[in-house]
């Protein structure tokens, strides 16, 4: 984390009165729950003030208590790829509600989704579906353990594979490092089993495989990195990750629960043609509902349970609301030849050009990242300053981003209020919501450049 701290301005009584109501929910919401949010981001700690509460949404805009409207790039951070409330999926989930929420039993959309995720995750020969993207990586790790019979994981600093003990390791500094837990709770007996490298140095893996040989139960990785700020992979790495893996005997792990369907249909094993063991999804499948999924080759995942001895359930997995969400979803995205793709990339290809322009006029420097629709603009100290991994994209700006970010939510852009999130572009996402963007950032790059 940068050490700078974020620039507070004192609000003035126009802006309090734009917030008015979501200072009051925050205020009831904080006596009932940590921080007053169910997830520590959704906080603004990181840029100084009050989360807006929302009420509504509606394709690429939120609407708050107070009645204030967003271009919204947040997109419940990844799985929104049509839009708020987008047509076929409310149909879809109103459908599936009239014939019950749960069963606890097997219906016929788990099987026709799953079908689904096999025809287009190249990776994914079976899948097991659960409820959110952590309890996916967890049982992927499983799996490849189970499977392997060894215990090492590696991974990359700054990849996020949600909260579950073992993947909950922080930075170290050096190219490999024992992980140490980055929080209270987590014992260290159990991330000594998590070796940590920096993401895009191929060497750093070559290392670790040689250090464990033998050891080393999968290699897991985000292959386009999401959660520290959208970090591309460089030329070559993930096609060196699987020629190490194959050289070393150790299974590959694709994260792709923000990237399966978003950056391509397939993911980004289908964008860059490199072919993972085993594949998590999340976000993007389920909907905008609470789904996620696990899944590879079939020699690893028939040793799941009832298949096999890895256990591995939920009361809720494969729940019927989220099936007919996340069918929905896909079936809209595969449309036309897979069109919405298309219109993604023409999308966030006119707000990257346009951002860019606008730091430059604003002579705010900056490095801008993007891979399809997920974008992000690292504040840095000198333009296009390269932030290829965790250690580069933490020594960035934050104090600007926090500036940043507050000019844009004043002045109608939603962004989330860390700086290592990426930005979402939707289908609902238009020419005219690129503007309204471009038009709010030039005011905004102008508050950031100010901040020495
Ligand atoms: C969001 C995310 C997760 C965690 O998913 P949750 O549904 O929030 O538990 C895991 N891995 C990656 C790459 C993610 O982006």
């Amino acid at each position: 984390m940068s050490t700078r701290s974020a620039a507070v301005a004192e609000p003035s009584e126009a802006a309090t009165e734009r917030y008015a109501k979501s200072a009051a929910a925050h205020a009831a919401a904080k006596k009932v729950m940590p921080g007053g949010v169910n997830s520590p981001v959704r906080a603004y700690k990181a840029v100084g003030r009050d989360p807006v509460s929302v009420v509504s949404g509606k394709g690429a805009v939120v609407t708050d208590i107070d009645g204030n409207d967003y271009v919204d790039y947040v997109g419940s951070y990844g799985p929104l790829i049509l839009g708020h409330a987008a047509a076929p999926i409310t149909a879809a989930v109103s459908k599936a509600l009239q014939r019950g929420t749960t069963f606890g039993m097997p219906t016929e959309a788990e099987t026709r989704l799953a079908e689904n995720v096999v025809k287009a995750v190249p990776g994914v020969e079976v899948v097991r579906f659960v409820n959110s993207g952590t309890e996916a990586a967890m049982s992927a790790i499983r799996v490849a353990r189970g499977v392997t019979g060894r215990n090492k994981v590696i991974k990359c600093t700054g990849c996020y594979h949600g909260h579950t003990d073992a993947l909950l390791v922080s930075a170290g500094s050096g190219a490999t490092t024992l992980g140490v837990p980055s929080s209270p709770g987590v014992p260290a007996s159990v991330v000594q089993n998590t070796v940590l490298v920096s993401y895009n140095d191929l060497e750093a893996v070559r290392s670790a495989m040689e250090t464990h040989r033998g050891d080393v139960a999968c290699m897991a990785v985000e292959p386009v990195a999401g959660n520290m700020g959208c970090i591309p992979p460089a030329d070559g790495y993930l096609q060196g990750l699987r020629n190490l893996c194959d050289e070393f005997d150790v299974p590959l792990l694709f994260d792709e629960v923000m990237t399966g369907f978003r950056v391509a249909y397939g993911g980004a094993q289908e964008r860059y043609g490199v072919t993972p063991d085993l594949t998590c999804l999340g976000k993007v499948v389920g909907g905008g509902l609470p789904c996620a999924a696990y899944g590879g080759r079939e020699d690893f995942m028939r040793h799941v349970a009832p298949d096999g001895p890895i256990y591995q359930a939920g009361t809720l997995s494969g729940n019927p609301l989220a099936m007919a969400a996340g069918l929905a979803q896909l079936e809209t995205l595969a449309a036309d030849d897979f069109a919405a793709y298309e219109q993604l990339e023409t999308t966030a290809a006119a707000l990257e050009a346009g951002l860019r322009k606008a730091a430059k006029k604003a002579k705010c420097p900056v490095t801008l990242t993007r891979v399809g629709s997920m974008l992000c603009v690292f504040f840095t100290d000198t333009d296009e300053a390269p932030v290829t991994n965790y250690e580069q994209a933490t020594a960035t700006r934050t104090d600007r981003y926090a500036s940043f970010f507050n000019a844009m939510l004043d002045h109608g852009v939603m962004l989330a209020p860390a700086a290592f999130e990426a930005w979402f572009v939707s289908t609902a996402h238009d020419d005219a919501t690129t503007k309204a963007t471009l038009k709010a950032a030039e005011k905004a790059f102008a508050a950031a450049a100010t901040i020495q």
